[in-house]
Formats: C-alpha cells, structure tokens, sequence
C-alpha cells in the first residue's frame, strides 16, 4: 500500500496440468496478448514475465510454463521450488484431465510447503469454456465445495481463445499470495 511506495514483489508462479488443456495458450494470452491453435510443445521449462502495477507497488509474476513433460504427470522438485503461487488448469470439453486434477495437487504440495507449513496459493482453472460447460454441470460436482475439499483458493472459467477471465484469475491469485506473503 502507501506506506511502501514503489516496492516490488517478484512471484514465481507455476502453471501446471495435462498435455493439451491450454496451459501455453494462458500464459501466452495474458502475457502477450496472442492466441495460437498451434503451439509447439517445447521440451523444458519456458518463462514469462507479466508486470503489475498494484497501487503504487509492482508485482512481478514469473509464469513457469511445464512446457512437454505433462505425460509424466508429475514434476521434479526443483521445478516447484520457490513457487508462491500456482494455476492447476483443465481441459472443460475432456472430463479426464479434470480427474487429473487431484493428482497435480497432491504431487504440488508433496513437493512443496510454504515455510509456515501451509501449501501455496492455487487456484483451478476450467479452460476452454468458450466451447461450452458441459463437463462443469455434468460431473455432478459442485466447483465451490471441491475447491474447498480439494485446498484451491477458488476457481474460474477461462478461454485463452476469447480471453475470458484471465487476468480475473491472475488478480485473484496475487492477492492471495500478498496475503500469505
Ligand atoms: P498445453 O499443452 O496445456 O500447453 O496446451 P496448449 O496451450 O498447447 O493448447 C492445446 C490446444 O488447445 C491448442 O490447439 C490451443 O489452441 C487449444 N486451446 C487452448 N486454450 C483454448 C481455449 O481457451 N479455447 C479453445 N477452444 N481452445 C484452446
Ligand atoms: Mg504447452
């Protein structure tokens, strides 16, 4: 706030999910403003940078992309270190890398504890929801109580496509990451 005038905050923050749900097509949506129906899938870690400015502070976020190794469904450590936040993203039309979600969860926060013990801000993304809702109203879960159940700070509706909800959820995410900062 105004007490700290110019202060800056650098955020690491991992996007992370099955192959194919739109983790690269998020990243590059919000960070440079493009959409792509064809991305190569890069082997190896890709970064971007989104600057912020938040009242007089800037917010840095570095967006860790997993960039090819997804088939694994598990990350190595050092990939998760030092993350202060986290999107766990799904594919709405391909109820299988909703079920998947859990399982990206777990592996995050074995992998890795806030120094108070708490896991890292994370918020659910339901991507593609330009291409209807019909995994979100037919799994019959309710997204508030599964966030709950399951330790996301909450969720959103994206479409990297229409660019919908995006910088909603990076908002989002921030906040909660100054708030256990
Ligand atoms: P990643 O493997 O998770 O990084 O997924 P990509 O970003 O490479 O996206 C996989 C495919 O889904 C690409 O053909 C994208 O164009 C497409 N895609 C990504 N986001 C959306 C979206 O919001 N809506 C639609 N309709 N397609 C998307
Ligand atoms: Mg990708």
């Amino acid at each position: 706030g105004m007490q700290n005038p110019g202060k800056e905050h650098l955020y690491k923050v991992l996007v992370i999910g099955d192959l194919g749900v739109g983790k690269t097509s998020i990243i590059k949506r919000y960070v440079h403003q493009t959409y792509s129906t064809n991305y190569r899938a890069t082997i190896g870690v890709d970064f971007a940078l989104k600057v912020l400015n938040w009242d007089s502070e800037t917010v840095r976020l570095q967006l860790w992309d997993i960039a090819g190794q997804e088939r694994f469904g598990n990350m190595t450590r050092v990939y998760y270190r030092e993350a202060m936040g986290a999107f766990i993203v799904f594919d709405v039309t391909r109820p299988t890398t909703f079920e998947a979600i859990t399982k990206w969860k777990e592996d995050l926060d074995s992998k890795l504890m806030l120094t108070n013990r708490e896991s890292i801000a994370t918020v659910l993304l339901a991507n593609k929801c330009d291409q209807g809702r019909e995994v979100l109203t037919n799994n019959g879960v309710k997204m508030d109580q599964f966030c709950k159940d399951n330790g996301f700070v909450g969720w959103f509706e994206t479409s990297a496509k229409e660019n919908t909800n995006i910088s909603e959820a990076a908002n989002f995410l921030v906040k909660h990451i100054m708030a256990t900062e």
